[in-house]
């Protein structure tokens, strides 16, 4: 007798079924739908990595049992993503290349669904995050990608946000025009990345011409020292400077990148003057980053500057009742109330609880009641204490100078031996890194040295990083080891 793939997944989970808690039945197993059926394996899909993770390690050998009971014979089973909405990254759009627009009637969709259906997955479903996107990209060019699911009508908003919203609502409209450039700032986790999303989303939805760029400042960087490296900066510069909007996320990176800052702030020019729109990140204000050329926050300046603040109880309550709701999960309302009230810091958090309640709920194969949600998030909140740093000024010079084979002493000194400068430079710049401190602080801890040559000799570490590989390696090494030790007090 011949299964279809469906039927045979049926059996699959009546077989199943009796095994485990209804909870992580109806969570894990039964949203799960059969997609293919070969002689040896059965493919599933489900709705995001996450979930595809889980499938396969808590729950692949049962099925896997199971399923080769039911046939008879050995049964594979494979499970992957089902809908380029929640598969995270993918390359929705290319840099430079108008995307063709995608016919299809109207209430077909969005274009740029259609075109994320068509071109972001190969054919075992996942993503393909790393292909050249078509002739117009070049090898080596990153796949700028826009998420999926960071679209306006999936962010909630609230007191916290509404500003941020109404501004990125009006970006989206009117790009180029009303605030130019648009600046987010705000902690981790506070919804900057999303919303910056989408406005990406909203305008090649209204016009699928559009060429709009996103990048973390990371990709910026590496980009241009790419470009930098293969002699070829006009192109870069040209390929940005025709977008009609350009995000940068999180341009605090840029704190002490002197050529990337040249580079943004001649990119930055070419598109304000034509009137394209910019839309940039941040954890902090414009006027609070050290290290940031004064032309480049003044820039920043003349748009619109707005934050994110961390959510309200009422707006933490609304968010997980929106992400249960997309995640088709059940959570009754007094464990929402729960979790709200444990998780006050950012909305990633709320996420990482979520996902944490479902996790232990599975393994303990218990169901989540206000009661059980209580005691594990308590759980998770002393193991996530934050960790005061331990490694001291004293132990990072230490560290370097034992690595770099200078005295201490020499790091405070006035000589400037090659060596002796480079190691100085280094402890500097390990400081800062580590402990976060103020420059004009790590100046007095170097024989007061004012913050200028301090900020001097971070920018020559960071300088030589990108540029020698040797050195940037044993920086890092360094590095390293300064933070195992700093952990090492902890665990
Ligand atoms: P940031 O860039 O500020 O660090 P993200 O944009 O990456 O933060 O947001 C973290 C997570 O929280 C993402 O999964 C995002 O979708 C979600 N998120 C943040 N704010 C909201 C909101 N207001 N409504 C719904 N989801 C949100
Ligand atoms: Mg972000």
């Amino acid at each position: 007798m011949e299964l279809s793939g469906d039927q045979l997944w049926e059996r699959i989970q009546d077989g199943v079924r009796p095994h485990l808690p209804p909870h992580a039945f109806t969570t894990w197993v039964a949203s799960a739908k059969a997609s293919a059926l070969t002689d040896e394996e059965l493919v599933l899909e489900v709705r995001n990595p996450f979930h595809v993770e889980w499938l396969e390690d808590k729950y692949g050998p049962l099925l896997e049992r199971t399923g080769s009971d039911v046939l008879g014979r050995p049964l594979k089973i494979r499970v992957c993503c089902a809908s380029p909405e929640d598969s995270g990254p993918v390359p929705a759009l290319e840099l430079g290349v108008p995307r063709p627009a995608i016919e299809g009637g109207p209430g077909t969709g969005s274009s740029l669904d259609a075109s994320l259906e068509r071109s972001s997955f190969d054919s075992s479903g996942r993503p393909l995050s790393n292909r050249p996107q078509s002739s117009g990209a070049r090898p080596g060019d990153p796949a700028p990608a826009l998420f999926g699911r960071y679209t306006f009508e999936r962010f909630v908003v609230g007191g916290n946000n509404q500003l941020a919203v109404a501004a990125a609502r009006a970006v989206a409209d009117k790009p180029g025009r009303m605030y130019n450039p648009l600046f987010l700032y705000g902690g981790v986790g506070l919804g900057k990345t999303h919303l910056m999303h989408a406005i990406g989303h909203a305008l090649v939805g209204d016009d699928a011409a559009r060429r709009v760029a996103y990048l973390s400042s990371e990709q910026f960087t590496n980009e241009l020292v790419g470009a930098i490296r293969r002699g070829d900066t006009a192109a870069f510069r040209g390929r940005y400077r025709e977008m009609d909007l350009l995000m940068v996320d999180d341009v605090h990176f840029l704190q002490g990148k002197e050529s990337t800052q040249e580079e943004f702030f001649h990119t930055f020019n070419a598109l304000y003057d034509s009137q394209r729109q910019i839309v940039v990140t941040s954890d902090r204000p414009p006027q609070d980053m050290d290290g940031l050329e004064k032309r480049l926050v003044s820039r920043f300046e003349w748009g619109l500057v707005v934050d994110l603040r961390p959510p309200d109880f009422e707006t933490r309550m609304a968010i997980l009742r929106k992400k249960a709701d997309d995640e088709g999960l059940v959570l009754e309302d007094a464990v929402i109330e729960c979790i709200a009230n444990a998780c006050t810091s950012s909305v990633r958090e709320l996420e990482g609880a979520v996902l944490k309640l479902l996790a232990v709920s599975s393994v303990w194969n218990q169901e989540i009641s206000p009661d059980f949600a209580r005691r594990v998030l308590a759980l998770r909140r002393r193991e996530q204490q934050p960790r005061e740093p331990i490694a001291s000024p004293d132990r990072i010079k230490e560290c370097i100078a034992g690595s770099w084979r200078v005295r201490i002493e020499a790091l405070v000194s006035k000589t400037r031996t090659r060596n002796v400068t480079e190691a100085r430079h280094v402890a500097m710049y390990a400081i800062r890194e580590i402990l976060g401190m103020p420059l004009a602080e790590i100046g007095n801890l170097f024989g007061g040295r004012d913050h200028s040559t301090v900020l001097y000799s971070i920018r020559k570490v960071e300088g030589r990083m990108e540029e020698d590989d040797r050195f940037r390696e044993r920086v890092e090494v360094v590095m390293r080891e300064l933070r195992d030790r700093d952990s090492a007090f902890h665990t």
